[in-house]
């Protein structure tokens, strides 16, 4: 059996075009677009390529873009100032801090002093408690989970008494996914377990798993005989394995890999993501979708 590819380029294309679309009719109706600032502070070339990947989607789907760029010496008062600027800004409803930022700034401070309102990322320790609450108390789930739980959803996946295993207990993927995936609710309702560095039998809960999610970070962690047959897999990692050079551009590029086998899972499971091009593009497109969820909770859409 050959499995459904989960494509995060295609799914990626679908949730713009809505978000494009309901941008449109809120600019027509109320006049208002969603506003999205992201704070780069210095020069590190990952943290640009990032930014300005958010940049151009949220120019393209007609939201007002703010880069405000800090210099490497920015002190911690001055970014704490500038965070609260935005705090009040009526035309902004989207705050996000590039990270990693220079050592002598505390990055949680600065990260738990944006309005929660407006934490789009979704980190703040309130969004993380209205995560755990669930139902209407969501206002952001993280990005990358909430992508996941989005394929899984689109893919037509049932989630309800599921048997939902989560390799990988980070707070950025592993946790939250898993608290979402638990919930009473649509795309939710599932049997969740996790498991981590120090889980005893890693293969048997695997087996188990109708819906797999690896986020651990070790490329072909997860064998393909560990794959329930017809299951739902969902490769988070990303892992550089090597470099090649490109065909289109003639440049070095790294080699990705993800945590799970591909080439023999996809003769096994019923739909998988590959890597790259599955879970990855669906980040940046759900932080688009979290800012305009801020503009109807302010606007009372939602
Ligand atoms: P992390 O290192 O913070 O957490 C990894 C988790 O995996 C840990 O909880 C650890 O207990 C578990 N783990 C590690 N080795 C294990 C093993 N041998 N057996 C069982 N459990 C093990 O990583 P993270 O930030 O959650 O990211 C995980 C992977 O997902 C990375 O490859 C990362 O690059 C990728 N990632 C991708 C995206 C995206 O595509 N948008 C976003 C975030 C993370």
């Amino acid at each position: 059996m050959t499995a459904k590819l989960i494509k995060g380029t295609e799914i990626r294309e679908d949730i713009l075009e809505e978000v494009k679309a309901e941008v449109a009719q809120i600019k027509e109706k109320h006049g208002v677009v969603p506003g999205l600032v992201t704070i780069l502070v210095g020069e590190n070339p990952a943290s640009i390529s990032y930014v300005t990947l958010k940049i151009k989607t949220a120019n393209r789907l007609g939201f007002k873009e703010i880069q405000d760029t800090q210099s490497e010496d920015i002190s911690e008062a001055d970014l704490l100032a500038l965070v609260d600027k935005y705090n009040k800004d009526e035309a902004i409803n989207g705050i996000l801090v590039q990270l990693p930022l220079p050592k002598h700034i505390d990055e949680k401070k600065v990260l738990n002093a944006i309005d929660p309102d407006k934490d789009v990322d979704g980190f703040h320790p309130v969004n993380v408690g209205r995560l755990m609450i669930g139902g209407k108390e969501v206002k952001f789930p993280p990005c990358t989970p909430a992508g996941i739980q989005e394929m899984i959803v689109r893919t037509g996946v049932e989630t309800s008494g599921a048997e939902c295993v989560v390799v990988g207990r980070s707070n950025i993927v592993g946790k939250p996914i898993a608290n979402m995936m638990l919930q009473k609710g649509d795309g939710a309702n599932a049997t969740v377990t996790v498991v981590h560095t120090r889980t005893k039998d890693l293969e048997a809960h695997c087996k188990r798993a109708d819906i797999l999610v690896v986020a651990a970070g070790v490329p072909g962690l997860v064998k393909p005989q560990w794959i329930k047959p017809g299951a739902c897999v969902i490769d988070v990692g990303v892992n550089r394995v090597g470099e090649k050079i490109s065909e289109k551009t003639g440049k070095k590029i790294a080699i990705l890999k993800g945590d799970v086998d591909f080439d023999e899972a996809k003769e096994i499971a019923g739909s998988i993501t590959p890597v790259p091009g599955g879970v990855g593009p669906m980040t940046v497109t759900m932080l688009m979708v979290n800012t305009l969820k801020s503009l109807k909770f302010k606007l009372g859409l939602m």
